[in-house]
């Protein structure tokens, strides 16, 4: 709006300044042509006929005339008040020496032209003219105008005041909306949602939003049932422990063999609690990002090996037969702890979840991209039900058996998450009664970071 003003402005006092100009140039051909006319109708020297000629012009252009002769002697003042006075002024002295000149008085709209009466044949100066006119008439018209361009500038300017306030109200709605959402959040109000309408950009905002919100209601969520889950975990063998030594305390005479039995229960509560405790931290550790890593270029064939090696003794006590099958050696990339720990796991599981005298196969491949390894058992199976549940934190099926097998629950749990550090995957199939079967495929290239990301 400011250079609007300025330029509106400056646009009407240059037509202002030209419209003067070409009055002052139509004043001066007014003046010469006078000027000739006193010259040849040899007036120049007749104060009455100059008089009558003058009177006899009618011009609309100019306000007054002023006559002087070669002595600066007003002969003929239109305004009759300075005729006969002298005219020694600076202006006249120079139009008596031939220089015509016009003046503008800006703040009473006046020009203002004096040129002399040369008589070009005798090469002489015989007087002056000077003519005045206002130009109020341009003045005015150009005062109007401008006032009716500042007018609509001034409706405008209004005009683009309350559009910019709406608009910028309808902008910043939704966000002041967001604003007051976030903040509610921030109180603890994690249930929040928010609806925004708005343009395209403005309600995805909103729905990215609401899903992160979501989002952050399931971490909550699962946090929460964690919590429960690790306390009731934990209170289960403290709360045996307090059984067996408060049926001991009540019994003084009790005798030693019982002691003895009732401490050895005792002792493997504490076991149990040691081993919940151990998979949480080993979860805890799994649950930092994967810069955790610790990759070496590691042989599968020989990690699988050792791991049937140190679970034989196990499997013997239940006579389960251990099979390996490779086509061919596997190299990856790996962190061997960790992938040791989640296919140790699976191969205990398949142990404890077999029939007596069972049997496991481990398989191991691998394409240019991939390693998989396949683990399957001869046993119990898991109901359809609980396959989608089985990498749950606690989840078991049969809670009498898993604890039976000193099983916590957390052991498919850490599996699974060893195996999605190394941007790799596990799946599941069973049939109850008939076996169980995991897939494991692991990238054989350690996975660029930046790329994943
Ligand atoms: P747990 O410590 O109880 O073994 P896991 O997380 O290792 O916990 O396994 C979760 C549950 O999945 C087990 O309690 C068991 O019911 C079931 N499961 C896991 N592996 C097998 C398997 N090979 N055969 C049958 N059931 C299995």
């Amino acid at each position: 709006m400011i250079p609007l003003i300025l330029l509106t402005n400056l646009l009407f006092n240059t037509l202002e300044n030209y419209y003067v100009k070409e009055k002052t140039k139509s004043i001066f051909r007014q003046a010469n042509i006078i000027s000739t006319d006193l010259l040849v109708r040899g007036l120049m020297n007749e104060s009455t006929g100059i008089n009558e000629y003058v009177k006899g012009i009618n011009s609309q252009d100019y306000e007054r005339i002023i006559i002087l002769d070669s002595r600066s002697t007003v002969t003929y003042d239109s305004n009759e008040i300075d005729t006969g006075k002298s005219y020694a002024t600076e202006e006249v002295i120079a139009a008596l020496k031939g220089q015509s000149k016009s003046y503008t008085k800006k703040n009473e709209n006046i020009v203002r032209v004096i040129t002399p009466i040369k008589d070009e044949k005798k090469d002489q100066i015989d007087g002056a003219i000077i003519l005045i006119s206002s130009y109020e008439d341009i003045d005015n018209s150009i005062k109007s105008q401008k006032s009716i361009a500042f007018l609509i500038i001034f409706i405008l300017l209004i005009l683009i005041l309350l559009l910019s306030y709406y608009f910028s109200g309808l902008i910043t709605k939704p966000f002041k909306k967001l604003l007051i959402t976030i903040n509610k959040i921030t109180d603890g109000n994690i249930d929040e949602k928010i609806d925004i309408k708005g343009n395209y950009e403005i309600e995805e905002i909103g729905t990215a939003f609401n899903h992160m919100t979501d989002k952050l209601q399931q971490i909550d969520e699962s946090r929460k049932q964690f919590v429960a889950n690790v306390s009731h975990e934990l209170k289960t063998p403290l709360s045996s422990v307090k059984v067996l030594a408060d049926s001991l305390l009540i019994q003084p005479d009790a005798p030693k063999e019982l002691y003895q039995e009732f401490f050895e229960d005792i002792n493997a509560e504490i076991q149990r609690e040691t081993t919940i405790i151990n998979d949480l931290l080993t979860l805890v550790t799994l649950d930092k990002n994967e810069n955790e890593l610790n990759i070496s270029e590691t042989n599968l064939n020989l990690l699988i090996e050792s791991i049937l090696k140190r679970l034989k003794p196990l499997a013997d006590i239940k006579g389960i037969e251990m099979i390996f099958e490779s086509y061919r050696e596997v190299i990856a990339e790996i962190d061997d702890t960790k992938i040791s720990l989640a296919l140790t796991n699976l191969i205990e599981n398949a142990i404890k979840y077999n029939k007596e005298n069972g049997w496991i196969k481990v398989k191991l491949n691998s394409n240019h991209k991939n390693a998989h390894i396949v683990i399957m058992d001869s046993g119990i199976g898991i109901p359809k039900e609980s396959i989608d549940k089985i990498f749950q934190r606690f989840y078991r099926v049969d809670k009498t058996r898993s604890r039976e097998t000193g099983g916590t629950g957390l052991g498919l749990s850490i599996t699974h998450q060893a195996i999605l550090m190394h941007q790799g995957y596990i799946r599941c199939n069973s049939k109850i009664n008939s076996g169980t079967t995991f897939e494991v495929s692991l990238p054989l290239k350690r996975p660029i970071l930046e790329n994943i990301k």
